[in-house]
């Protein structure tokens, strides 16, 4: 059966996205940690981002450094944090975290209450950000 995220890639389930290319996918993650949580996975679906082919793994770093750009553009913080788990989800993906402290990377932490409206806006003004 197809991840969560390849059905979020078909569009059978709905994203906030943020960016795409013809390998790439980046959207708000639903569970924000902080505004502009950001999840960044290859299309190509494989579990572990450490069985990605080499060419796959290079691009997603590739492709989220330029995700991470806008992010940082369009969210005031300091530095986007950076984090793999796939604890939950297997499909290879890369959080992508505005961070004020390093208390913002604390997966433990409850997570951030957005409205729909709040979520596409942050949604829009990062994907502005990458288009630019
Ligand atoms: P991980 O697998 O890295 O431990 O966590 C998966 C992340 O994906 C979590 O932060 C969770 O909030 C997010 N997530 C899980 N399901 C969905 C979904 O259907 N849509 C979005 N946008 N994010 C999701």
């Amino acid at each position: 059966m197809a991840s969560i995220f390849s059905r979020i890639v078909a569009g059978e389930i709905p994203s906030w996205k943020v960016a795409e290319d013809e390998n790439y996918y980046a959207f708000l993650d639903i569970n924000p940690l902080a505004e502009g949580h950001t999840l960044v996975i290859p299309k190509k679906e494989v579990d572990y981002i450490f069985d990605l082919d080499d060419e796959t793994y290079a691009g997603l770093w590739q492709f989220a450094a330029r995700v991470a750009k806008a992010v940082r553009a369009a969210v005031p913080c300091k530095r986007v944090g950076v984090a793999v788990l796939g604890m939950e989800v297997p499909h290879a993906h890369i959080h992508l975290v505005p961070l004020q402290t390093e208390g913002d990377m604390d997966f433990r932490k409850e997570k951030k209450q957005l409205s729909p409206e709040r979520f596409a806006a942050i949604a829009t003004a990062i994907s502005e950000a990458f288009n630019q």
